[in-house]
């Protein structure tokens, strides 16, 4: 029997900022995207790292598990092969995912198990009290918008999660924001549904170490995928729009080499192939 909307909650209180983005997430997840989909909640695995969306197993009433900083891709991988007849969802920050995760994740495209990553990005270590993270802006693109100006290059999370896919051509990836829940909620349930490894990327306000500029500034210039339909590109790009087509990682590429403060792509980037067992 699966569990009522409200049945997905368990009764910990999140003790996120007000006007956090995480709330998003857990609203998509606990609210649409688990009672849509009708998953019983003992048939769901939540793992997560450290950081404050990794906080969010302790939210909802399924299996959850909170684990070593930047180490939940492994766990979940563990877990899918262990128990293949689970959902088995991973919640991680940028700093979590990008930073000591990162070399996890191209095995995990390789590896193509049927698991759903989404990874909250407020481009800053929050917990931490605000240090730069891997995806932090850099200073020369960022206008001045963030207090924490990063000297290096970011790294551009959408970019290099598409580059793992190049070899194999498998994989889901898509990008939303928090604070379009109905939106999320598509892409997430597009993401379980798909068979094989999925990587959301889930843009999102931090507001006590970001001003609000910072997200608005994202929202305003933010644009939907539509397959078949013109990509819109930054005024400043010098490519002539072509139709969205999922099923090309080279567009897909192109798509995420915009600026995500110019630009953020939202929808499906690409949809690889699945897994045949
Ligand atoms: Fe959310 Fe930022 Fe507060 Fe962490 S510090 S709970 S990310 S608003």
């Amino acid at each position: 029997m699966t569990a009522k909307t409200d049945e997905y909650r368990t009764g910990v209180r999140p003790i996120w900022c007000p006007g956090c983005g995480n709330f998003g997430l857990l609203n998509a997840l606990t609210k649409r995207v688990l009672p849509t989909l009708g998953i019983a909640k003992h048939k769901a695995f939540v793992v997560s790292g450290i950081g404050c969306s990794s906080r969010v197993p302790a939210y909802i009433d399924t299996y959850g598990f909170n684990t070593l900083h930047g180490r939940a891709v492994v766990i979940a991988q563990g877990a899918k092969l262990a128990r293949p007849e689970l959902t088995v969802i991973v919640i991680g920050g940028d700093g979590d995912f990008f930073s000591i995760g990162t070399g996890h994740f191209p095995h995990a495209v390789r590896r193509n198990l049927d698991i759903t990553c989404i990874m909250v990005n407020n481009f800053v270590y929050s917990m931490t009290k605000g240090q730069t993270s891997p995806t932090t802006p850099h200073m020369e693109t960022q206008k001045g918008l963030l207090p924490n100006e990063h000297f290096y290059p970011p790294v551009d999370s959408m970019l290099d999660m598409l580059s793992y896919s190049v070899s194999t051509q498998s994989s889901f990836i898509a990008q939303g924001l928090s604070t379009d829940v109905a939106h999320l909620d598509s892409l997430i349930r597009e993401g379980i549904s798909h068979k094989g490894f999925s990587f959301i990327s889930v843009l999102t306000p931090c507001p006590t170490f970001h001003t609000e500029e910072v997200f608005d500034t994202i929202k305003r210039n933010a644009s939907y995928l539509v397959e078949g339909e013109p990509v819109s590109l930054p005024e400043s790009s010098k490519d002539k729009p072509w139709l969205h087509d999922p099923s090309d990682v080279t567009l897909a590429l192109r798509l995420a080499e915009d600026p995500v403060m110019e630009r953020a792509h939202l929808g499906v980037f690409f949809r690889g192939t699945e897994r045949e067992f």
